[in-house]
């Protein structure tokens, strides 16, 4: 498949992800309610992508995360309870014996996806952050003695979490645009994430990338602090993309994720995609309007 879309910066009335211009736009939070986000981006998003992305960002938060995001102090949205119990499984010869284990007794378990860092992010990394060799991800978790013995307390030996690396790129893509949209506002930069938001394009690999956390270890339940502390920060990179590194659960020691969000200043691109990938150089060198 290969396509390509003009892209220029977003104006007041447009929907923030699909640039149309529509009458009935809703508020948007920059970093997910369920991540603890409060700042909120006025008439922002159109019906049809809050569909888009309210079911991408179920999939990140609810089966990538799991249970840590509950015990890290996320208060649930207004009207909705969080889950009372958590599932954990008993290995057995055939087939696993599903446990539901009270959320209050499950260990803490914080599943991290990370990103293997393309080409076109090296060199692009801040020093004291290790690039990863492959997707994969981290845990943010107790000790290993104390989550077995958690889980033998109810009779389980394993849980699980459904690591889907697209949705929570997704994900990053969207929180990337949103901080833009509040730093840069909405007609000093040109996004070139929608594709990716929209479900346009599965490529992601060389718009999000993941570096190591600085620690490894577990946390010491004694120094354990629940209270959220995200972080989110921007730099220029010399082609003068806007590289947004997001750090979720930074005071646990998450792992940094990085975005190429947008291209600064107000040019008009074209974003291609073709049978190599995006090539987010190509994209900068071919402004349609000088
Ligand atoms: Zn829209």
């Amino acid at each position: 498949m290969t396509f390509a879309i003009a892209l220029g910066p977003i104006a007041e009335g447009e929907c923030i992800y699909c640039r149309g211009r529509i009458e009935k736009l809703t508020d948007e939070h920059v970093l997910p309610y369920g991540l603890g986000g409060r700042t909120i981006l006025p008439k922002a998003s159109c019906e049809s992508c809050r569909l888009i992305t309210h079911a991408f960002e179920t999939i990140a938060l609810r089966h990538v995360l799991g249970p840590g995001r509950y015990q890290a102090g996320i208060p649930p949205r207004k009207g909705k309870k969080r889950p009372k119990s958590w599932p954990a499984y008993k290995r057995g010869e055939e087939s696993n014996e599903k446990i539901m284990i009270p959320l209050d007794e499950m260990p803490f378990l914080l599943w991290m996806p990370t990103y293997k860092t393309e080409a076109s992010f090296l060199g692009e990394l801040p020093e004291d952050q290790v690039s990863s060799d492959e997707d994969a991800f981290v845990v943010i978790t107790e000790h290993p003695e104390r989550v077995g013995q958690k889980l033998a307390s109810h009779g389980a030996d394993l849980v699980s979490a459904n690591i889907d690396h697209l949705a929570f790129a997704r994900m990053l893509a969207k929180i990337a645009l949103g901080y833009c949209v509040m730093t840069f506002s909405r007609g000093g930069f040109v996004p070139i994430v929608n594709p990716l938001i929209l479900g346009n394009t599965d490529r992601f690999r060389t718009l999000v990338a993941s570096s190591q956390p600085k620690e490894d270890g577990f946390i010491d339940p004694k120094k354990f602090r629940p209270e959220l502390r995200h972080e989110i920060v921007h730099r220029i990179v010399q082609t003068g993309m806007i590289q947004v590194r997001i750090t979720l659960f930074a005071n646990l020691n998450g792992p940094p994720y990085h975005v190429l969000a947008g291209v600064q200043g107000n040019s008009t691109l074209v974003y291609r995609e073709t049978e190599n990938g995006l090539s987010v150089r190509s994209l900068i060198a071919q402004p349609l309007i000088p």
